[in-house]
């Protein structure tokens, strides 16, 4: 059984720390810069995979979770290690056949170390997943037709909702608080929960595509309309997901330099970056102050804090 207890038995460090970072970039265009440091609220749910995951751990109730993500997806990762912890199966359905059978990489190693049952689909397949017969067909071959299903990301209704308490924790604080973009929901949830006077800013990290469509789609579903002011910075993606180029790696291990924070290259760089350029532009009146969300952390390979041993819960 997963109860909000049990969930809450897991420790999140609550609300996350924010803390002022003093950085010339910023300083000399009057704009003050703040971290909200969500990839300190847990070793493994890390960032804003606790957010969206805490609520769908609840709504599971003890039955198998089966979710979806690529190879190398922080959501399975997250998942798969709330299963361990709380003693939930989990299946993470797979983008890609042609993995079935060749060595798994380092983080689908970690998924499968947590007792992550893996079933790799077609792209086809994966990309319809969200169809009802395509998902009752990938339940019915992955033997788990009761499961709780979060969909690619996480970003279910739960999550968004899940995401509504990081505005809040900002309220009162910087008029601007900015996340990176995959699917949109943590920044659905972000301008949910600011106050009136604030305003979200979200920063793609895939190419073009639907996001403003999708944000304000996950907000009708999960509160009934638009909610808050939000806006997204495009222009940062740098070619797409996952796509590091040498500039953004250089200015991330600066990054890492000046504030002693280990910067996640495929979201949270392309965040700092967008950041401290729109500084430049004098996007930003002098006297604002932004809040950059730190939603996750780069992946080491570690299990963390429990090995397998069964320790916790
Ligand atoms: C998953 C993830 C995101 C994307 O969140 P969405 O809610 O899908 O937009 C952002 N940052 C990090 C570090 C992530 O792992």
């Amino acid at each position: 059984m997963t109860s909000p207890d049990a969930v809450a038995a897991l420790r999140p460090r609550l609300p996350s720390p924010l803390v002022e970072v003093s950085d010339t970039r910023f300083a000399r265009h009057g704009v003050g810069l703040l971290l909200k440091r969500d990839d300190l609220i847990h070793p493994l749910l890390i960032g804003n995979k606790w957010r969206k995951l805490a609520p769908n751990l609840a709504a599971a109730a003890g039955r198998t979770i089966l979710t979806f993500g690529g190879a190398y997806s922080n959501h399975l990762r997250a998942t798969a290690a709330a299963g361990r912890l709380l003693g939930l199966s989990t299946v993470g359905v797979v983008r890609g056949d042609e993995l079935a059978g060749a060595p798994l990489n380092p983080s689908l190693t970690r998924c499968a170390a947590d007792g992550m049952r893996l079933h790799f689909v077609d792209r086809s397949t994966y990309r319809h997943a969200a169809r009802p017969d395509t998902l009752a067909a990938i339940l019915r071959a992955a033997d788990a037709e009761d499961a709780h299903v979060v969909p690619e990301g996480g970003s279910n209704t739960h999550a968004v909702r899940g995401c509504r308490a990081l505005g809040e924790e900002l309220r009162g604080s910087a008029e601007v608080a900015a996340v990176p973009c995959g699917t949109g929901g943590t920044l659905a949830g972000l301008a949910a929960g600011l106050a009136p006077d604030q305003h979200a800013l979200g920063v793609p990290v895939l190419k073009g595509g639907f996001l403003g469509a999708d944000v304000h789609a996950l907000q009708t579903r999960a509160f009934g309309g638009p909610r808050g002011a939000w806006s997204l910075a495009d222009g940062f993606h740098f070619g797409g997901y996952a796509r590091v180029p040498e500039e953004l790696d250089t200015f991330a291990a600066d990054f890492e330099q000046r504030h002693g924070l280990a910067v996640e290259r495929l979201y949270v760089a392309k965040l700092l970056y967008a950041l401290v350029a729109l500084a430049r532009e004098g996007a930003f009146p002098r006297g604002t102050g932004v809040t950059a969300v730190i939603t996750g952390a780069p992946f080491t390979g570690d299990a963390g804090d429990a090995d397998g041993s069964g320790k916790g819960s």
